[in-house]
């Protein structure tokens, strides 16, 4: 069991920069109608390398 990435829905700008740094595939999913990303918590594996690239500092793991 990894810990999953969370985001932070009201901080984020849907830059998507996330979406395009994260090493595992379908982890992000952009939400078109709200310009906003998504985390599919199954498949994300904890790497925490979004976490130091989101602008917005709207993602983080663990509490
Ligand atoms: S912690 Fe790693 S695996 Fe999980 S969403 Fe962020 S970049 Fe992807
Ligand atoms: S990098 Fe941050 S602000 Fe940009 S889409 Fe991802 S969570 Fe949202």
């Amino acid at each position: 069991m990894y810990v999953s990435a969370k985001v932070a829905t009201e901080k984020c700008i849907g830059c998507k920069i996330c979406l395009s740094t994260c090493p595992e595939p379908n982890v992000f999913v952009y939400i078109k109608e709200e310009k906003k990303v998504q985390i599919n918590e199954g498949r994300c594996k904890g790497c925490g390398l979004c976490v130091t690239v989101c602008p917005k500092q709207a993602l983080s793991i663990g509490s």
